[in-house]
């Protein structure tokens, strides 16, 4: 079975569908799933998903959403972070796809979050987009914040995963290995040891192959799994394994089924 980490089933355009989400996973593998935060709304909706036995939750606020930090912000994390479904910080980090001119408050929010993950011994799910050197300053100068720390949806190289894996970080990977002109990416995958290596959806976003363009659901992260075991010359069976032991280790507050 495999555990899809990264997985917004409380999204507008799949929380219609959650009873079928939920009906389908058994046929894409799928044992459990962790449903992460971008905001303050988002974190509650996560709670709410995270009511149904094999799902999680992640609570936290996502870098483009940093402006939303406030004295209320984190008292709902604070309330909230000490529930058994609640098994990470996140996603949390930088992203300056839209610019940067927010980068000061989306460093100085992630690491407020940093800190209350340390203080709830959480692990920290980081969505890191087009700040990879900030990124890696960042980890460097606050390690001591990290109980465990994984890059989400990672699409770097394999100088980059390198990087990563030496900060003593875990990377987790989406549909994006299976799209067309992601070589490098593919690659990188290729060197991530196993034990440091989840699967993820991000659903509703980044359908695999041959779903692309279709919305995104949990039962797909199969498809993630069935391309890694190619990359890898394994199984499908020794990827779910692997990668779930991986996810539990990571997300330790997991029940196992
Ligand atoms: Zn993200
Ligand atoms: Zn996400």
């Amino acid at each position: 079975m495999l555990i899809d980490t990264h997985s917004h089933i409380n999204h507008e355009r799949l929380a219609d569908s959650l009873a079928e989400i939920i009906k389908n996973l058994d046929t894409g593998r799928v044992g459990q799933v962790i449903c992460p935060s971008y905001s303050l709304e988002s974190s509650r909706t996560s709670l709410a998903v995270a009511k149904h036995p094999r799902v999680y939750a992640g609570l936290g606020i996502h870098p483009e959403n940093a402006t939303e930090w406030n004295a209320e912000t984190e008292n709902f994390l604070r309330i909230h972070l000490n529930e058994t479904k609640v098994v990470a910080v996140g996603e949390i980090g930088l992203d300056y796809h839209y610019g940067t001119d927010k980068k000061g408050l989306q460093h100085d929010v992630c690491i407020r979050q940093m800190e209350l993950a340390r203080e709830f011994n959480l692990p920290v799910i980081f969505h890191v987009r087009d700040a990879w050197e900030d990124f890696f300053e960042l980890v460097k100068n606050h390690r001591d914040l990290i109980v465990r720390g994984v890059v989400h949806c990672f699409e770097g190289d394999s100088e980059i995963a390198k990087t990563l894996l030496d900060l003593g970080l875990y990377i987790s990977v989406t549909g994006l290995i299976t799209f067309k002109h992601r070589d490098a990416l593919r690659e990188a995958v290729k060197l991530i040891p196993l034990d440091r290596l989840m699967v993820e959806t991000d659903a509703p976003y980044l359908s695999p192959e041959p779903h692309r363009g279709e919305l995104n659901r949990p039962e797909f992260v199969s498809l993630v799994a069935d391309k890694v075991a190619e990359l890898k010359c394994m199984t499908p069976v020794e990827i779910d394994e692997a990668t779930t032991k991986t996810a539990y280790t990571f997300f330790n507050k997991m029940q196992k089924i």
